[in-house]
């Protein structure tokens, strides 16, 4: 690590204290951005990595509620609102009993590269609730939507920020979401993403993340003249960023045999097939049950759930090519890393965010496989946000096949940028540094533009 580095990294660590998350977001990036630093004496004159580092506005707030059966639940709310060089603050909304002020500030720093990465005109924030939607009626949901927005309401807006969903926030809370902002400030406007397509979605949305995530890999692979046609894969998590993954994994000519809830995983070797992706859509998006379920209804599949305090994760020890996470940050430390490389995968795309750890990370860049880190391959959600707002500004609807294709376009570029950042700065093939060069470049330039603000 360099002195600068070090330096940089005692300084968040005293001033961000128990946020370990946060620390290790800003560690990858400053490493990244060594060399970029010494080539441009103006962005260090500057304090432009000190500068992102330190979020515009942190709201936080209290959420109460009440439950079916009367009872009073009071949880946090939070907004982080990182970084508006480039454009309104954008990013997702996390209801997960886990949320903390650590996780989101790493959200919305990771959030801020990523938009940029996108090349629409987005900033970087952040936000949710410790609430956990498992196991709550649609009406405690509902409740629990309204009185978050009660506050988040004075706080968000089109042309401010601009939330979308995340862990926990999908369709269903983006619509109690809308409807409460909607009464509030009466007024139709674009002030959320992931909105249902009868009023106001894209069309693509739902898809976008583990559509998109699929596309990095491929354009990967095409470095090296391959394709995902025949490639077994390893997918984790069962929301929407796997689902679609695993979708269009399937619709590529590649094979998913894995697919997780945070109690266990599956492991199918004849493949997740269409007909039983649509058994797993119906039981987690409608019926929210687990994936446990899968092998009542599928012979040939096995469960296997996760032992506490166990090393590693047996989902990432099977013979496969590529590896999709898609579930939750630090869900591959080291010694899955190494299984991973054991069993051949060459390709590892992060439909996650910051899936993982640096010493995974280390062993991808140093065996040199094709490693597409979250900031890129995941950045295909927030791009068809990004698509929804101008949809949203020019009260347009355009169509599934539109939206799709400017998807491929915005993940070719997306791999583009990646790639000629690695090469500019000397770390050829090394998509974190590259994905993190390029996104910082863009925001630091806006930024030396806007002066000292
Ligand atoms: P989701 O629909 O809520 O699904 C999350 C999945 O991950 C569920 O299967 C969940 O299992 C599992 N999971 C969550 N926390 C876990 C934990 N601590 N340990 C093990 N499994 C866990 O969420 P999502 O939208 O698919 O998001 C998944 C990941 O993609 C997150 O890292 C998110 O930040 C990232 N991402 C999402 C988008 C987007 O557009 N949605 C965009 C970019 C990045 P349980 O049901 O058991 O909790």
């Amino acid at each position: 690590m360099s002195d600068f580095v070090m330096d940089l990294m005692a300084d968040v660590k005293a001033k961000n204290p128990a946020q370990p998350e946060f620390h290790q977001a800003v560690q990858e990036v400053a490493e990244s951005l060594a060399t970029v630093l010494q080539q441009h004496p103006e962005y260090r004159k500057t304090k432009i990595l000190q500068r992102i580092i330190e979020p515009e506005r942190v709201i936080l707030f209290r959420v109460p509620w009440m439950d079916d059966a009367g009872e009073v639940h009071v949880n946090r709310g939070f907004r982080i609102e990182m970084n508006s060089a480039i454009g309104p603050y954008k990013g997702g909304l996390r209801f997960h009993p886990s949320v903390n002020l650590g996780i989101l500030k790493f959200l919305a720093f990771e959030q801020v590269f990523k938009n940029s990465l996108t090349t629409l005109p987005m900033g970087g924030g952040k936000g949710g609730s410790d609430f956990d939607p498992k196991g709550k009626s649609d009406n405690d949901v509902m409740r629990f939507c309204q009185a978050f927005m009660s506050e988040l309401f004075r706080h968000i807006g089109a042309n401010t920020d601009v939330p979308a969903g995340d862990i926990g926030v999908g369709g269903r809370e983006i619509g109690f979401l809308f409807g409460q902002y909607k009464k509030l400030r009466n007024e139709f406007v674009g002030v959320l993403t992931g909105k249902g397509a009868n009023w106001g979605g894209s069309l693509i949305r739902p898809e976008a993340t583990g559509y998109g995530a699929v596309y990095f890999a491929a354009n990967m692979l095409g470095t090296r003249n391959q394709n995902l046609e025949g490639k077994t894969c390893l997918v984790s998590g069962s929301g929407n960023v796997a689902q679609y993954t695993v979708e269009k994994i399937t619709q590529l000519g590649g094979k998913a045999v894995t697919l997780s809830d945070s109690a266990g995983y599956i492991y199918d070797p004849e493949g997740i097939t269409p007909e039983k992706l649509r058994f797993v859509m119906d039981l987690k998006n409608v019926r929210r049950g687990r994936i446990k379920e899968y092998c009542d209804q599928f012979k040939g599949a096995t469960y296997t759930q996760i032992q506490p305090g166990l090393d590693h994760n047996p989902l990432w020890d099977h013979k496969a090519d590529c590896a999709f996470p898609s579930a939750t940050q630090n869900e591959i430390n080291e010694k899955d890393a190494e299984n991973l490389l054991k069993n051949g995968v060459y390709v590892v795309s992060e439909g996650a965010n910051m899936p993982s750890t640096p010493e995974a990370v280390e062993k991808f860049v140093k065996a040199k496989i094709l490693y597409g880190p979250g900031k890129a391959a995941n950045a295909g959600g927030v791009a068809v946000s990004g698509l929804e707002m101008s949809q949203n500004s020019l009260r347009l609807a355009w169509t599934r096949a539109e939206v799709d294709e400017r998807l491929m376009g915005i993940m070719k570029s997306i791999h583009e940028s990646c790639v000629h950042a690695c090469d500019t700065y000397g770390c050829p093939g090394n998509y974190v540094d590259g994905a993190n060069i390029a996104g910082f470049i863009k925001v630091a330039n806006a930024m030396m533009d806007h002066g000292i603000v």
